[in-house]
């Protein structure tokens, strides 16, 4: 079984999307499983209602979960594998005051030295502190595993002290949770970010104190770096998912973004299930990547580009096809919905015809071409047909031309002094000639 395992402290971040993508095509190529994990052990730090919100995320990806589960709903499981390990002395109480252990780490500190917990001290505040934490017994031996993107990775034994997995309140740790959950629930390889690279030797101690021989596959990602150059944050509007989505990407092509970051694909513009055919985590580079805006616009626009016009009207909340069409000619100059909306807008609402369009004002030409418009529109004139008729008798009867004549038709019909060729456009706009000519002087 793969397993995406998100949790519920955050906004989704596009690397945490990245590796549930990977986690989902690499189940789908193997037909395993794919196992949604809420990791709620951080108490203190989960968001009301942030599970439901990553779920419809995934859900809107079409990263399709078999099963859905809770780290919570294993926590008293958890408890008795750890009194399992007290019984077998691999794991222990430790009674150590949080004073105590500052005051040890400030010494090692001090003497310039990685600061190594000693079982020795594990009982010295025995009758003061009543509220223990239960620590698993260091590593003996080093312990190696193989990253498919890293290579084989091996940690001293000293660097793995022992640790805590079960809190002085009761909850297990991340590391001790996380290692029980992939062993309960049968997790044959694990796509995660690079920040959990040293979590991994203590998860796999974990699984060794208890005897547990399955041997993992692990591939850790390397993280996203901004445009600047250095990790991205939660501060950097890209990094949220919610945001990207906002700003009109769609999901298909934030999806063929991230599995294209360090990668060699064989197709520039692909979907999620081409992915599937042909994607290898051993192809993904070992160094970070730079998000790139322009390369997702790019692919935006060429996913936006391959949707048809009543697909594309819905994604404007429409359901006439002629409000698709027009967007669609839109991708000439825009690359994400937002932007087509915004130009949208701009030719369904009312026309400002007193202000200035790039230093200048076409107050009564537009006044002028307006009231001809009007007639004709209100006549049903045959010369409304196609753009060439009607801008004859419209230079006729106004006897404007030139920029004088251009321009103002052009604010009359798009709310805009500038953009795309009048001609192209009008066989879309002629729809809604009433609804667009609205202004206010
Ligand atoms: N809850 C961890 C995270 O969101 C999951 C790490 C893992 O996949 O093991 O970073």
């Amino acid at each position: 079984m793969l397993r995406f395992a998100p949790s519920p402290t955050g906004d989704m971040h596009i690397g945490n999307l990245r590796a549930a993508i990977f986690n989902y095509i690499i189940a789908k190529q193997t037909k395993q499983p794919f196992l949604i994990r809420i990791e709620d052990t951080d108490t203190a730090r989960n968001i009301e209602g942030k599970d439901k919100e990553i779920l419809s995320i995934l859900n809107l990806f079409g990263l399709l979960w078999d099963r859905l589960v809770y780290q919570s709903d294993q926590f008293e499981h958890h408890r008795q594998l750890a009194q399992y390990l007290i019984s077998k002395d691999l794991a222990f109480y430790c009674y150590c005051t949080k004073d105590f252990l500052e005051e040890k780490r400030a010494e090692y500190q001090a003497q310039k030295k990685p600061f190594r917990y000693d079982p020795a001290w594990a009982e010295i505040h025995k009758n003061t502190n009543p509220k223990p934490v239960i620590r698993l017994r260091g590593a003996q031996n080093n312990i190696s595993f193989y990253d498919s993107i890293k290579g084989e990775l091996t940690f001293n034994a000293q660097e793995i002290d022992s640790f805590v997995i079960i809190k002085e309140d009761g909850i297990p740790t991340y590391n001790f949770a996380c290692a029980l959950d992939d062993m309960l629930y049968d997790i044959s390889f694990i796509v995660r970010g690079e920040d959990h690279v040293s979590n991994t030797p203590k998860q796999i101690l974990i699984h060794q104190s208890l005897g547990y021989t399955k041997s993992l596959g692990y591939a850790h990602l390397p993280i996203i770096l901004g445009e600047n150059g250095s990790k991205m944050s939660k501060r950097d509007n890209a990094s949220s998912v919610a945001w990207l989505l906002e700003q009109g990407y769609l999901p298909q092509a934030i999806i063929n973004y991230l599995v294209s970051m360090g990668n060699k694909t064989p197709q520039e513009v692909f979907r999620l299930d081409d992915a599937i055919a042909w994607f290898d985590i051993k192809n993904i580079a070992k160094s970070p990547v730079k998000f790139d805006i322009k390369r997702l616009r790019f692919l935006n626009r060429e996913h936006l580009k391959m949707l048809n016009e009543q697909e594309f009207a819905l994604l404007l909340e429409s359901k006439d096809p002629s409000v698709g069409a027009l967007g669609k000619l839109h991708l000439q100059e825009a690359s994400t919905l937002n932007e087509i909306r915004e130009k949208l807008d701009r030719i369904f609402g009312i026309k400002l015809i007193a202000q200035t369009y790039e230093g200048e004002i076409y107050t009564q030409e537009c006044e002028i071409l307006y009231n001809i418009l009007i007639k004709l529109i209100d006549s049903n004139a045959p010369s409304l047909q196609d753009y060439e008729s009607l801008k004859l008798v419209l230079m006729e009867e106004s006897k404007l031309k030139g920029k004088k004549f251009f321009k103002p038709l052009r604010i009359l019909l798009t709310g805009n002094s500038h953009g795309l060729e009048l001609n192209e456009l009008y066989p879309y706009l002629r729809f809604f000639l009433k609804d667009i000519l609205r202004v206010q002087g």
